[in-house]
Order: C-alpha cells, then sequence, then structure tokens
C-alpha cells in the first residue's frame, strides 16, 4: 500500500508519520507513505499557490494548477491513477468500515486543503471521493489526512503483529470494545475481574462479548441498536 499525501505542509505531516507504529512500518516497508509539497508544483515565480475567491469574501482559494502538478506527477511516479481522496468537512465521515476498504486499494492519494479550500475544477477533475473526520471545521486538512493514513495504515498487512489487534478492537465487528486490565491483580483496592485470572479461554471470551454488549448499549445506544438489527 502507497500513501500519497499532497500538502503545503509535508513537514507537518513526516512529523507525525516517522513516529511510533506508523513510522516502524514504514521504516520496515510495511507501507509507504509520501508526503508532496504542493508548492513545489507552482509555475509562479514567487511560489504563490493560492489567490482570492472569484465573487469576492474572505479568505484565499488553492489553485487548481499547482494541485493537478502534483497529482499528475504522482499518477507518474506510481504508474497507475491513486484513489484520489479530497479530505474536506463536506465529505462523508470515516468510519472503521471505510477505512478498512481502503487499505485493500493499492494507491491513495490524499489532498489537504487550507485556507478557504480548493478551486472546484481541480476537486472536479482529480477527486473520487471526499472523506471527512467530523463535523467541525479545522484550518487544514493535514491532521484529517493523518487520520485517515493512521486508521488505514493500521489495517496493512505487517503493520500490527497481527489482524486479530485490530479485528478485536472498537468498531470492527460494530460494537465497543470491552474493559482492558493490566498489573498488578489489586490496584487502590480494586480487583481484576476473576474469570480474567482463571486461565477458562471460553469463559473469558464469553465474558468480553457479554462486556462489549453492556459498554456499546451504555455508551453508544445507536451503534446497539444497528448491532442487534444486523445480527437478529
Ligand atoms: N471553506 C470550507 C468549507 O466551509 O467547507 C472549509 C475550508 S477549511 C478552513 C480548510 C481545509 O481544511 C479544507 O479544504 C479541508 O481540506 C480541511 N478540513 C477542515 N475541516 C475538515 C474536516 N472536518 N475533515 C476533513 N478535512 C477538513
Amino acid at each position: 500500500m502507497r500513501i500519497e499525501i499532497a500538502t503545503l505542509f509535508p513537514d507537518m505531516c513526516e512529523a507525525v508519520l516517522s513516529e511510533s507504529i506508523i513510522g516502524r512500518a514504514r521504516k520496515a516497508g510495511a507501507i509507504e507513505v509520501h508526503c508532496h509539497n504542493i508548492r513545489d508544483y507552482t509555475l509562479d515565480k514567487h511560489r504563490r499557490v493560492d489567490d482570492t475567491p472569484y465573487g469576492g469574501g474572505m479568505g484565499m482559494v488553492m489553485q487548481a494548477e499547482p494541485i493537478y502538478r502534483c497529482w499528475q506527477a504522482v499518477c507518474e511516479q506510481l504508474g497507475e491513477r491513486p484513489h484520489t481522496i479530497y479530505m474536506s468537512p463536506q465529505g462523508r465521515t470515516l468510519t472503521q468500515g471505510r477505512a478498512r476498504d481502503l487499505s485493500k486499494m493499492s494507491s491513495l492519494f490524499l489532498l489537504c486543503g487550507h485556507y478557504e479550500g480548493v478551486d472546484q475544477r481541480v476537486l472536479d477533475k482529480i477527486v473520487d471521493e471526499e472523506i471527512s473526520i467530523g463535523d467541525y471545521v479545522l484550518t487544514g486538512g493535514e491532521l484529517p489526512a493523518l487520520v485517515l493514513t493512521d486508521a488505514v495504515a493500521r489495517m496493512c498487512s505487517g503493520v500490527l503483529p497481527a489482524a486479530i489487534c485490530f479485528e478485536d478492537e472498537s468498531h470492527f465487528s460494530g460494537l465497543l470494545e470491552y474493559p482492558q486490565y493490566s498489573r498488578p491483580e489489586i490496584w487502590e483496592g480494586e480487583r481484576v475481574p476473576e474469570v480474567l485470572l482463571s486461565g477458562h479461554h471460553l469463559n473469558i471470551s464469553r465474558w468480553r462479548q457479554e462486556q462489549s454488549l453492556r459498554v456499546t448499549e451504555e455508551k453508544r445506544p445507536d451503534l446497539y441498536q444497528t448491532y442487534l438489527e444486523e445480527h437478529q
């Protein structure tokens, strides 16, 4: 899997993507993530990539040409047209299911907007889908692109030690995860649930399923209802 991030702030993305699990997975070659500075593709002698909006109004709009040239260069490097996503508060909200589907694609191109957004004409030309990370507006698409990269990358083979690491977690099956405990056995007078110390795998697995249902009903009744409807 290759993820190509087009941004005006590649250092901001690199700083996050060089750390922890994703950083190690990149070094090990389990995934490739490349950050492209859109400014490198402008033909303007002052390296400008934005201009005022036609029709008036506040702020600046990212111009079409540098983004298009960046996208074309990436297509050429890849030898294929990547699935192209514009990070946008107007897009469909990212879900675990969508992240899982995207993790099966060979290459993704994530476009990070800034300022007031991006000239619509280049969006119409290159974008396959718009994805939002929630119903609020951020200053740029970098944090959303990093969220999407993390959610997708951890489901690519070789990034986590085994698929069970993400299959067992909240949202994968439609439920939230059961409570987790670690040493010591008693902390501040509170004991770890007895069943988890029993070594009885079937009982532990039953307990975890019951707890998943309880936690989901309590914290996310909307998800719980959907789960019940789908498992009737
Ligand atoms: N004027 C745009 C609007 O009202 O729809 C918002 C532009 S926002 C200030 C600048 C950039 O941040 C966007 O182009 C987008 O790339 C990114 N962005 C902001 N909020 C986002 C969100 N919730 N999800 C994904 N991207 C977001």
